[in-house]
């Protein structure tokens, strides 16, 4: 079932299982290169074909725009099956903002749908002349610039929710370039300064938490929802449900991870929730990069837990929601200053171990990497067995100026996916 379509494409190339339901197991090597060259100019049109004014990389524009046209577009609809997977990698594209469309920044990211992401990189031959090199990744899902946060959670997050009802241990984690989006779909949407917290996967994990708590199905669970809510800056855990007190990380002889006097609170209300995740929020460590001023350089964990009403209060079942540190390299940063090259230094390596992690998860490894870091540290029992389930969003800019961070997040993800994990429902 072909469901896009490369018209500029030769056949060996052309784009091909796009879905990748209709292609199980899925081949390794799977996202493809596909390489159109700007027509010499006594071919291509005068003007703009696509755009009445001027803008830079015209050409660049134009080529995108015609290779768009020759694209059927298959937008993940609420209707979609949603597949309960024990590792899901999605991708979700943020559309472009203000500034950009001011600055008219080329979109070269383009969503068919299906799971598959196409970048359109404009590259330079050696001769100077430019092409596009489009480039195909396939994902679990794959979120275009029109999804809201409610669709995207539907597809990752609410699978999850109902797990923990089941007594897994579920992560779920947005990744990505500073201003890609990560903190929209975890925390809110933002309307002007103000964040609306209710419409952010936080939120609406919490809320589904509680319907299932009333459901008949889980009453003789007889378990409550409590909620914590932390952050690893530096590799340091601050709680910030309690003015950011740090926290020390402990390992006891039964290889079980603690964070030492994390403030864990019995929450019966979503709206509690809600005013749990705007203290928190407000409180968190963020830096100064030339990406953005407010860029977040720490990774901020919300923790659903249920625990049984027993006197031990068992654990029963635990969600971790993550909102990754920006995962743009040292490089990026126009900084010598030692805490700037410390700070990015820490982010990569809890970024890799995390990649480690998830990775041992797939093949099943007895040996999970989990004292790597801080981050895969505290989330330990989240990588172990059978109850395990985690869901990486890669949030992706879609302009021409974020093209190589977008290559980045791209691949970091697509090495997070190592064979096919759908598993059977629950019954
Ligand atoms: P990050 O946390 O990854 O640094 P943010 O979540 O703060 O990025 O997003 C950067 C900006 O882009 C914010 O102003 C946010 O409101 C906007 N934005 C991000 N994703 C979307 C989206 N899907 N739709 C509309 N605006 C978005
Ligand atoms: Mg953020």
């Amino acid at each position: 079932k072909n469901t896009c379509r490369g018209k500029e494409v030769s056949k060996s190339t052309h784009i091909r299982d796009v879905c990748r339901k209709s292609v199980a197991p899925q081949e390794k090597n799977k996202n493809k290169r596909l390489s159109c060259v700007i027509k010499p100019p006594e071919m291509q049109p005068k003007k703009g074909k696509f755009a009445e004014t001027y803008r830079p990389n015209q050409k660049i524009y134009d080529m995108i725009q015609e290779f768009r046209e020759s694209l059927e577009i298959t937008p993940v609809s609420s209707t979609d099956q949603i597949e309960p997977h024990k590792i899901c990698v999605c991708v979700r594209k943020r559309p472009l903002n203000k500034q950009e469309i001011i600055r008219k920044e080329i979109d070269v990211v383009t969503i068919p749908g299906n799971g598959a992401l196409l970048v359109h990189e404009p590259k330079q031959k050696v001769d100077l002349t430019k092409y596009l090199d489009n480039q195909i990744f396939h994902f679990d899902y794959s979120f275009d610039e029109t999804a809201t946060n409610g669709l995207v959670y539907n597809f990752t997050a609410k699978p999850l929710v109902q797990s923990i009802f089941e007594g897994c241990m579920a992560t779920c984690f947005a990744y990505g370039q500073t201003g890609s989006g990560k903190t929209h779909t975890m925390g809110g949407d933002f309307t002007g300064k103000q964040q609306n917290s209710a419409k952010g996967i936080y939120a609406l994990a919490a809320q589904d938490v509680f319907t299932h708590l009333n459901h008949r199905k889980y009453a003789k669970l007889d378990v409550s929802a409590y909620v914590s809510f932390f952050e690893i800056y530096n590799g340091k855990v601050f709680d910030l449900l309690n003015n950011k007190a740090k926290l020390r990380v402990l390992e006891d002889d039964r290889q079980q991870v603690q964070v030492v006097g994390l403030e864990e609170v019995c929450v019966t209300t979503t709206e509690e929730v809600i005013r749990m995740i705007q203290t928190g929020s407000a409180c968190r460590t963020s830096g100064q990069t030339s990406a953005n001023a407010n860029s977040s350089r720490s990774h901020a964990v919300l923790q659903i837990v249920l625990r049984r009403n027993d006197r031990a209060t068992t654990l029963h079942g635990k969600f971790s929601l993550v909102d990754l540190a920006g995962n743009e390299r040292g490089t990026d940063v126009c900084s010598n200053d030692r805490s700037t090259l410390v700070e990015t230094a820490e982010i990569n390596r809890s970024l890799l171990a995390l990649k480690e992690c998830i990775r041992s998860l797939g093949k099943n490894s007895e040996h999970i990497p989990f004292r790597m870091s801080t981050l895969t540290k505290v989330l330990r029992d989240s990588f172990i067995g059978e109850k395990s389930r985690t869901c990486m969003i890669a949030m992706v800019s879609p302009g021409m100026a974020s093209c190589e961070y977008t290559m980045n997040t791209l691949r970091y993800a697509d090495r997070c996916i190592l064979s096919f994990h759908v598993l059977t429902p629950f019954s």
